[in-house]
C-alpha cells in the first residue's frame, strides 16, 4: 500500500519553501509600504457566500467548488477564491464602521480549491496572495492598487510582464452590452460550445471568457463593451487610462477582457507573463472594481478594488525568467563533537549558541569528524566549533571561520556567556 496526496495538490518541500517565503515576505514588506494589514478568514465558508458573490453560472461556481454538506448538514464549501471571504468579513465584522480607515485596506494570503484539471500552473489546491481596499470611487484607487502589483513583480526580478485592462462598467453598461452580445451570438448559437450556449442565455459575457477554441473566433469579433460604457463609466475609465499615463505606466486595453467572477464592474485588469513556457497559465494576477459586492453581502453601499496572485505562477514566472532568488537558511555555528563522551556538552553549547539568538546545529548521528565538517561545509556555516575529549578535558573549544579559514580557541566558559563576543572576534578576523 503505498499513499499519495490528492490529484492537483502538491507537497512544498525544503528547496521549495524558501522560494514560497521569499514571494510571501516580498509582499508582505510591500503591502506594508501601502498601509494594507493582513485579514484570514476561514478555509471554507458557507457556500452561499461564494455562489452570491462569484456568481451561480461562473465555471468557479457551477463546476469548481469542493463543497459538501457537513455533519451538521449545513452547506459549506472549501474557499475558490478570497475576496468573496474578504467582503463577508468586512461586512460581518462591521469595518466599515467610522473608527476605520477610510479606505479600508486588507490583504490576504493562503490557499484556495478549485475542482479544475491539473496541468502546469492549474491545481486544485492552489495559493493567492491578494489586496482589497474598500470605500473609494476614486480611480486613483484603481491606479494605485495596479501599481503595486507592478512593483510587487519587479521587486521580484520578473521583468517580462505585461497589464492588460478593460472596463466593465455600471449597471447601465452592462444592461446596453448584454443586448448587444445576445444579437451579435445568437445567430450563432448552433456553431458554440455546449457551455456557451447555455451562458448565451444565463449570462452572455461569460462566452467571452471561454477556452474553448469553437467560441473564440466568435468572441474576437464581438461588439465591444467600450462602446457601451455609460456616461459615467466612460469618465471613470478615461480617467485611469490618464493616470496611468501620468505614472508612466505601460497597458493594454482589450476589450474582450471579462475575468471569471460575477462581482467585477468598472476597471479589471490582469497581468500577464510573457517569459517562456507559461502557456495558458500566462495570467499571473488578476483583479479589479467591484462596486456593489458588499452591498450584495448585505452591508452598506461600499465600492472595492482588488486583486489575486497566484503563488504557483509567479514561482514558474521566476524560474522561467531564471531570476536568482536569495538565499535565506545561512547558518551562523556549526558544532562539530568527536567522542562519547562530549555529547552532553556539545548538546550545551549549541543550546547555548542558539539561546544567543543565532542559529546553530550539530551531529547527533555519532558520525566521523570529517562527515560532520562536511555537513557543515554543505549547510553553509559561518563559524565551525570543533569539540573533541582533548578540548573537553581542557574547557576550551576551537572555532573556525569558514571565510577566512582561520582559528582560535575559546574557553567554554567564554561561549556560555559571552557567544555574541565570540562571534564578533571571528567576524573581525576575517578583514
Ligand atoms: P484562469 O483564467 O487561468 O483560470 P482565473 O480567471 O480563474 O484564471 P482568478 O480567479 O482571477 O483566475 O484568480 C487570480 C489568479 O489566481 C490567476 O491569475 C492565477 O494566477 C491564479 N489561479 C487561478 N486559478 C488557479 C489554479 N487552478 N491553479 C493555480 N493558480 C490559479
Ligand atoms: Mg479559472
Amino acid at each position: 500500500m503505498s499513499y499519495q496526496r490528492p490529484k492537483g495538490t502538491n507537497d512544498i518541500l525544503p528547496g521549495e519553501s524558501e522560494k514560497w517565503q521569499f514571494v510571501e515576505e516580498t509582499a508582505r514588506l510591500l503591502f506594508h509600504d501601502y498601509q494594507y494589514s493582513e485579514i484570514r478568514t476561514p478555509i471554507f465558508e458557507h457556500y452561499e457566500v461564494i455562489a452570491r458573490s462569484v456568481g451561480d453560472t461562473t465555471d468557479i461556481v457551477s463546476k469548481e467548488m469542493y463543497d459538501f454538506f457537513d455533519k451538521g448538514d449545513r452547506h459549506v464549501t472549501l474557499r475558490p477564491e478570497g475576496t468573496a471571504p474578504i467582503v463577508r468579513s468586512f461586512v460581518e465584522n462591521k469595518l466599515y464602521g467610522p473608527e476605520y480607515a477610510k479606505p479600508y485596506k486588507t490583504f490576504y494570503m493562503g490557499p484556495m480549491f478549485r475542482y479544475e484539471r491539473p496541468q502546469k500552473g492549474r491545481l486544485r489546491q492552489f495559493h493567492q496572495i491578494g489586496v482589497e481596499a474598500f470605500g473609494s470611487v476614486n480611480p486613483a484607487t484603481d491606479v494605485e492598487t495596479m501599481a503595486m502589483a507592478l512593483d510587487f513583480f519587479k521587486q521580484l526580478g520578473i521583468q517580462q510582464i505585461r497589464l492588460v485592462i478593460n472596463s466593465l462598467g455600471d449597471k447601465e453598461t452592462r444592461q446596453a452590452y448584454r443586448q448587444a452580445l445576445i444579437d451579435y451570438l445568437v445567430p450563432h448559437e448552433a456553431e458554440l460550445s455546449e457551455d456557451s450556449k447555455r451562458r448565451l442565455h444565463e449570462n452572455p459575457l461569460r462566452v467571452l471568457d471561454s477556452k474553448d477554441k469553437r467560441d473564440q473566433k466568435f468572441v474576437a469579433d464581438a461588439p465591444s463593451i467600450l462602446d457601451y460604457l455609460s456616461e459615467p463609466a466612460k469618465k471613470h475609465f478615461d480617467e485611469v487610462i490618464k493616470m496611468l499615463d501620468a505614472l508612466e505606466i505601460p497597458y493594454e486595453v482589450d476589450a474582450n477582457m471579462v475575468r471569471g467572477l460575477d462581482y467585477y464592474t468598472h476597471t479589471i485588469f490582469e497581468i500577464m507573463s510573457d517569459a517562456p513556457g507559461m502557456g495558458a497559465q500566462a495570467t499571473i494576477c488578476a483583479g479589479g472594481r467591484y462596486d456593489q459586492l458588499v452591498e450584495e453581502l448585505g452591508g452598506p453601499a461600499t465600492p472595492g478594488f482588488g486583486f489575486a496572485l497566484g503563488i504557483e505562477r509567479v514561482l514558474l514566472t521566476l524560474a522561467a525568467e531564471e531570476v536568482v532568488i536569495p538565499a535565506m537558511n545561512e547558518l551562523d555555528a556549526y558544532v562539530v563533537s568527536i567522542g562519547e563522551s562530549t555529547n552532553i556538552e556539545a548538546l550545551k553549547v549549541v543550546q547555548a549558541i542558539r539561546n544567543f539568538g543565532f542559529s546553530a546545529d550539530r551531529d547527533v548521528m555519532q558520525r566521523k569528524a570529517k562527515a560532520q565538517f562536511k555537513t557543515a561545509d554543505k549547510a553553509g556555516a559561518k563559524l565551525v566549533l570543533t569539540l573533541g575529549e582533548d578540548e573537553l578535558e581542557q574547557g576550551i573549544i576551537n572555532v573556525k571561520s569558514m571565510a577566512s579559514r582561520k582559528e582560535k580557541s575559546f574557553p567554554l566558559t567564554k561561549i556560555y556567556e559571552d557567544f555574541s563576543g565570540v562571534y564578533d572576534e571571528m567576524s573581525m578576523l576575517e578583514e
